[in-house]
C-alpha cells in the first residue's frame, strides 16, 4: 500500500506548526535538523549569557558549524527525493504558506536586522564568536567598534549562501543550468565578496568588491569617497575606474547578449542569497498586476534618486555651496539610512517567508533597474513561448520569484521579454509540457507583441496603462 499521506483540501491549517501532510523528513534531514536546532540553541545561549565571549572557539563551532554541517546534511537528504520543484503541501506547509512558522522566521529574521543595523552592540555576546577567523582573515579581533558585527553576518550571510546553496544543487540536480548558476553564485559571494575583501583589510588595502558597482555601491562615485579612494593609493584608484568599466561597458555588453541574469541569477550576492536561501520561499512573490505597478514605480524611484542625489553631491562640492552641502550631507544619510539599510538589509531579506525571495530586487535595487532597462530595450534575451503545449497549470506564474504572470504570455504563444525577469529559468524547469526555453537569439524576432522602441518604454515606465492587453 503507498505510504503516500491523503490530502485533506479543506484542512486549511496554515497556522499550524508542522502542518504538511505531504513532507515528511527522511532519517538525514532529521539529523541535519538537529544540528541546526543545536546551533540556535547555542546562539541563544552566547546571546543571553557570556559564555560565547568566555569560549569564543567552542561555540563558534557549535553556532557556525551547526548551521553549515547541519544545513549541508539537511540538504544531502533530499538525494532521496526526486530532483526539482515539488507541489508536495507547500502550499500548506507552515514554514512555505506564510503559516505560524513563516511569520516567527520573518520576525526573527527581521528583528536581527534591526539589531545588525541600528543596535549592534546587543550582540556582543555573539561578536566574540568571529573571532578566530577574523584574526585568520582580516588580522583583527572581532568587536563592534571595528565593524565585528559586520565580519559575524557576512559570515552568516556566506554560510547560508554555501549550505543551501547544496540543497539547491540537490534539488536541482537534473539541469546542468541549475548547477552551473548556484555553484557561480557560490564562488562570487565565497571569494570576491568575503574571502578577498577580508585578506585585502589584512594588507591594509581599502575593501574591493570586484563584482559591485555604482548604483549599488551607492556612494562609489560620491565626491568624498573617490577623494577617498584616490588617496588610499594605487588600488584605489583601480578601485574606481574598475566601478566606472563594468557600469559603463561591461554592464552594457553582456546584458545585450545574455540579459540581467547573468547578474543578477549568477553574479550578485543579494541574487546569491536568493537563489539559494530563499529558494523554498519564491513562489511567494504576489504576480498581481498591482504588485507589478507599485514595483516600476519604486525600483525606478530608487534609481532616479541615486541619479539625481549623485549629481547634486557633484554639484555641491564644485560649487561649495553651503546649504546645498548640507542637502547632499542629508540625502546621503537618508538613502543609506532607508535604501541601503531599512530596505535591502531588514526588509529585503527579513521578508523572504512572507513576500518571496526577490522583495529587494523586484521593488528596490537600482542596479536591477539599470539592468532591466538595458535587457527591455537593447538586448537578446527573451523566454520564448510554445503555446500551443501550454495547458494553463500554472506552475510557471507559481514559482517565479520576479511575480511575473508567466502563464499568461504563454497561453497567448507570446515572448516574455519583461524587465524584471532575472532569467533564473525555473519557469522553465518547473513546465511540465516544455514550452518555455530561454535564448539569446538574433534580436529581429525578440518581442512578438509588444513593441519596441518609444511606445514600449512610455508602457514599460507608465502606471497608467499597467495592463498586460
Ligand atoms: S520569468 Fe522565469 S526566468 Fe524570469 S524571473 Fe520568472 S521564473 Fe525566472
Ligand atoms: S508551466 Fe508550462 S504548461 Fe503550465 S502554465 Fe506555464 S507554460 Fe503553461
Amino acid at each position: 500500500m503507498s505510504d503516500i499521506p491523503i490530502y485533506n483540501a479543506d484542512a486549511d491549517r496554515s497556522l499550524g506548526l508542522f502542518d504538511n501532510p505531504a513532507w515528511r523528513a527522511k532519517s538525514l534531514e532529521k539529523a541535519g535538523l538537529a544540528l541546526v536546532a543545536l546551533a540556535v540553541v547555542a546562539t541563544v545561549v552566547a546571546l543571553a549569557s557570556d559564555l560565547g565571549r568566555q569560549r569564543p572557539g567552542l561555540f563558534a563551532w557549535l553556532v557556525f558549524g551547526g548551521f553549515g554541517v547541519g544545513g549541508v546534511v539537511f540538504a544531502l537528504g533530499g538525494l532521496r527525493r526526486a530532483s526539482g520543484v515539488r507541489n508536495d503541501g507547500k502550499m500548506f506547509s507552515s514554514n512555505q504558506a506564510r503559516g505560524a512558522v513563516g511569520w516567527i522566521s520573518g520576525l526573527v529574521l527581521t528583528g536581527l536586522y534591526v539589531v545588525l543595523y541600528f543596535a549592534p552592540e546587543a550582540l556582543a555576546g555573539l561578536i566574540p564568536l568571529g573571532d578566530p577567523l577574523s584574526r585568520l582573515l582580516r588580522d583583527q579581533p572581532a568587536t563592534v567598534a571595528n565593524g565585528g558585527q559586520w565580519f559575524l553576518y557576512s559570515t552568516f550571510y556566506t554560510l547560508a549562501v554555501g549550505a543551501m546553496g547544496v540543497r539547491a544543487l540537490v534539488r536541482y540536480r537534473h539541469s546542468r543550468y541549475h548547477v552551473v548558476r548556484t555553484l557561480s553564485v557560490v564562488f562570487f559571494q565565497t571569494i570576491l565578496a568575503f574571502a578577498l575583501p577580508y585578506l585585502l583589510m589584512r594588507l591594509q588595502q581599502p575593501e574591493l568588491f570586484l563584482h559591485y558597482t555604482w548604483p549599488l555601491d551607492y556612494d562609489l562615485f560620491f565626491p568624498w569617497k573617490m577623494e577617498e579612494l584616490r588617496a588610499s593609493g594605487q588600488l584605489g584608484v583601480a578601485m574606481l575606474i574598475w566601478g566606472a568599466i563594468l557600469i559603463a561597458v561591461v554592464t552594457p555588453i553582456l546584458t545585450f547578449y545574455f540579459g540581467k541574469r547573468w547578474y543578477c541569477s549568477w553574479v550578485c550576492g543579494c541574487g546569491g542569497l536568493a537563489e539559494t536561501a530563499g529558494d523554498p520561499y519564491r513562489h511567494l512573490s504576489d504576480t498581481s498586476l498591482g504588485a507589478w505597478k507599485v514595483e516600476r514605480w519604486m525600483v525606478h524611484g530608487v534609481l532616479a534618486a541615486i541619479v539625481v542625489g549623485t549629481a547634486v553631491l557633484w554639484v555641491a562640492a564644485l560649487l561649495d555651496v553651503g546649504w546645498l552641502d548640507a542637502v547632499a550631507g542629508t540625502f546621503s544619510w537618508l538613502y543609506g539610512l532607508i535604501i541601503g539599510s531599512i530596505f535591502a538589509g531588514v526588509v529585503g531579506v527579513g521578508f523572504y517567508p512572507l513576500m518571496g525571495s526577490r522583495v529587494w530586487c523586484r521593488f528596490g535595487c537600482p542596479m536591477a533597474a539599470v539592468l532591466g532597462l538595458q535587457q527591455r530595450f537593447f538586448s537578446r534575451f527573451r523566454i520564448t513561448t510554445n503555446g500551443g503545449q501550454c495547458i494553463s497549470c500554472g506552475n510557471c506564474s507559481a514559482y517565479c520569484e520576479m511575480g511575473i504572470d508567466v502563464r499568461w504570455y504563454a497561453q497567448r504563444g507570446q515572448n516574455i521579454v519583461r524587465a524584471s525577469c532575472v532569467g533564473c529559468g525555473i519557469c522553465s524547469t518547473v513546465c511540465p509540457r516544455g514550452v518555455l526555453k530561454l535564448e539569446n537569439g538574433p534580436r529581429g524576432d525578440r518581442a512578438t507583441a509588444a513593441p519596441l522602441g518609444a511606445p514600449a518604454l512610455i508602457s514599460e515606465l507608465s502606471i497608467l496603462d499597467g495592463a498586460m492587453d
